[in-house]
């Protein structure tokens, strides 16, 4: 089939890499011409495991067309994904890129004789696909739906391992507004082997939100009774979770052996979620839920235990650093999760205003930092850049681990004793070993940790 994807960021690129992994002919829409050169090239535009070896495979096959041309590849293709960003302005979703890519697919679709299928690919409220999207295609078009379909199809994938997710996905869920449009879409994926879910466009909708709010609530629930164990004397968050892990539904015993699931990374204390999609998703559905006058507790203290997590460690610096101002901290990782260059939301960030508004130097490192060290983000906060790990350290009053990149988890005591005028290390993912390290005599503090 041929395939029109809109939006080459983490999402639209990873599917149309996928998809052409699948034997389709995707093009690949943008409107970056440096973006389109780069990946006609076989180059990423930005950093995720695999995802360079295979662009450079599918676009040597000619699988993989990078374009600027919206018009011509959606008048080509049997299927056009819309897969361009939906921040949350102000707390609540922001549709205009979806409203604008809408449009120019809707009159590309103009006079166009054979039947095409529309798909969501963006995650949008629920209501988004059949009462913005829909209204617009058939406006544009001059088309009634029937003479073309509609899919919304969320997206799963994971950024660190967006390639293999997207070519191993854990299930498939499509949203069709008629069986003809399901149907015709599904067939993208007749090779796939997973559990696919047809349902009505809303429930697909809601159903990325509700996978999104669910996980973004285990962190900050993991994240709420860290707090309450910092206030007791000799309890240490991480040894609670090992023991609330072991249990069987958690963790399921099967042929003798204990099943460790993915979903308990997501059951342990830290400096907070970030990232392009839990932040953002969190506050649009507590808008949406607020729009509509329902009450949402839960998904109200996610976002707040959120928003002050990062402020944990400036509270743990605190106790042990007093004043701040003037010190120089370390901090190490930038981005918002390890193997990912994405510094969308990340709690670093955060944790960096919050340290400069208390006066202190800034020293920061990213094992990314050839890649990220010239966006725009990291030169807005005005810190001291360092390409080397050991380096931030040197001469830093105390560091703050803001992410759980496997490089850190290689630093030894003596390295922080040796590089740093005072070793105090406030470990905001709890990387290191707590007891290893203050035998050593580091003075270590972690979330959860007092
Ligand atoms: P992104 O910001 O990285 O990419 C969006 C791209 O769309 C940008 O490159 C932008 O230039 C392009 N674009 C916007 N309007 C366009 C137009 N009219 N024509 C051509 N290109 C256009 O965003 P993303 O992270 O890829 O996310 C896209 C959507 O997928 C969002 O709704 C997001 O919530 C959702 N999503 C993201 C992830 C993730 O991990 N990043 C995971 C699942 C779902």
């Amino acid at each position: 089939m041929k395939i029109a994807v809109i939006g080459t960021g983490y999402v639209g690129l990873v599917t149309g890499v996928s998809l052409a992994v699948l034997g389709h002919t995707v093009y690949c829409v943008g409107r970056d011409k440096a973006k389109i050169n780069a990946i006609n090239a076989g180059k990423a535009p930005f950093y995720e495991p695999q995802l360079e070896q295979f662009l450079k495979k599918l676009v040597k096959k000619k699988l993989l067309i990078a374009t600027d041309q919206l018009t011509g590849s959606v008048k080509d293709a049997d299927i056009t994904l819309i897969a361009v960003g939906t921040p949350t302005v102000d707390d609540k979703i922001d549709l205009s890129a979806i409203e604008k890519a809408t449009k120019q697919v809707g009159s590309a679709l103009k006079n166009g004789k054979r039947y095409q299928v529309i798909v969501v690919k963006s995650t949008v409220v629920p209501g988004t696909s059949e009462k913005v999207v829909l209204p617009i295609l058939e406006k544009y078009s001059g088309k009634k739906i029937g003479e073309f379909g509609l899919c919304m199809n969320p997206e799963f994938l994971r950024e660190g391992n967006a390639v293999s997710d997207a070519l191993h996905p854990d299930r498939i869920v499509i949203g069709q507004y008629d069986d003809t449009s399901g149907k015709t879409y599904a067939k993208v994926y007749t090779k796939v082997k997973t559990d696919k879910l047809f349902t009505n466009l809303q429930t697909a909708e809601l159903t990325k939100y509700a996978a999104n709010s669910l996980l973004a609530t285990m962190i900050s629930f993991s994240n709420e009774i860290a707090r309450i164990a910092e206030h007791i004397e000799g309890v240490d968050v991480m040894d609670v979770w090992k023991g609330v892990h072991l249990d069987h539904r958690l963790s399921p015993i099967v042929g003798g052996k204990r099943i460790t699931s993915g979903f308990l990374s997501y059951i342990l204390s830290g400096c907070g979620y970030g990232g392009s999609c839990f932040p953002k998703d969190t506050k649009a559905l507590l808008n949406f839920a607020k729009e509509r006058d329902i009450t949402t507790p839960i998904l109200a203290g996610t976002v707040f235990i959120n928003t002050t997590q990062p402020g944990r460690m400036l509270s743990l610096l605190k106790d042990n650093i007093d004043p701040i101002k003037g010190k120089r901290i370390a901090v190490l990782g930038l981005t918002f999760k390890p193997n990912s260059d994405d510094l969308r939301q990340s709690p670093a960030l955060v944790l960096i205003r919050l340290l400069k508004e208390a006066g202190a130097t800034v020293v920061g490192h990213d094992p990314m930092m050839n890649i990220i060290g010239d966006k725009k983000e990291l030169h807005e906060l005005d810190i001291i850049l360092k390409s080397k790990a050991q380096d931030a350290l040197s001469h830093a009053d105390a560091v703050c681990i803001a992410t759980s990149w496997d490089e850190y988890k290689k630093l030894t005591p003596a390295i922080f004793k040796k590089q740093m005028a005072n070793p105090l290390v406030i470990d905001g993912r709890r990387i290191f070993s707590k007891d290893q390290f203050i035998a050593a005599g580091v003075v270590y503090k972690g979330i959860g940790y007092r």
